[in-house]
């Protein structure tokens, strides 16, 4: 890979939103959190091969309350009968909810302070709804009080979606960046 192909991916993906990188919603593996944490849920898990379980109330997969890490499972044993929400809100995983139109490299920045490296991603009128909806502005050059924006402007309460219910539209890593990065180079070829 050359240096310059690299760049021209990246310059590429300043063009980019989340919207245009993410797993679609219907292609996210997700648990409710009433699921117990059987043999059978277990190697469902496993078999998903995915590090990070986004963690949904009741039978509603738009309400997507906790993440749990297949790393919070290591001490579980499988006989024990505990539910998903026990281990979900013992760990305390960071969940965040991003706008479908954020930027790319906004999301990048975000990733980039290593808080977290996965996100769930809301259908953008919905965000705007709880007056969050000011997304960035690329050119803007404080790195941290655009972070900091963000912060604010992607915290959804849990009360607060109770009330104006968003819609989810897919889950975003760190990984969908980079591929696409790669990507951009190979169809430059
Ligand atoms: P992992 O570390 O779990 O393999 P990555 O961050 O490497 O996840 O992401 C790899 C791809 O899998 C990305 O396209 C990402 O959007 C997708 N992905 C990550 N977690 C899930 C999940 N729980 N369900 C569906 N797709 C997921």
């Amino acid at each position: 890979l050359s240096t310059l192909k690299i760049a021209i991916g990246a310059m590429e993906l300043t063009k980019k939103c989340v919207r245009d990188v993410m797993t679609d919603i219907d292609d996210v593996f997700m648990l409710s959190e009433d699921r117990v944490l059987n043999a059978e849920t277990m190697t469902r898990i496993s078999d998903s091969g995915y590090t990070r379980i986004p963690v949904y109330e009741g039978n509603n997969r738009n309400k997507v309350k906790n993440l749990l890490y297949v790393s919070d499972l290591a001490l579980i044993g499988k006989d024990n009968n505990i539910t998903v929400k026990a281990v979900a809100r013992f760990n305390k995983r960071r969940l965040r909810i991003v706008d479908e139109t954020m930027p790319l490299t906004a999301l990048m920045d975000e990733f980039k302070m290593g808080d977290y490296h996965l996100a769930m991603v809301a259908k953008a009128t919905d965000v705007k709804k709880h007056h969050h909806g000011k997304f960035v502005d690329d050119t803007m050059d404080s790195f941290i009080m655009k972070s900091m924006k963000l912060v604010e402007a992607t915290m959804l309460p849990h009360d607060a979606s109770e009330e104006h219910p968003i819609t989810l539209v897919g889950l975003v890593t760190l990984e969908d960046i980079t591929e696409e990065l790669l990507q951009s180079e190979i169809t430059d070829e």
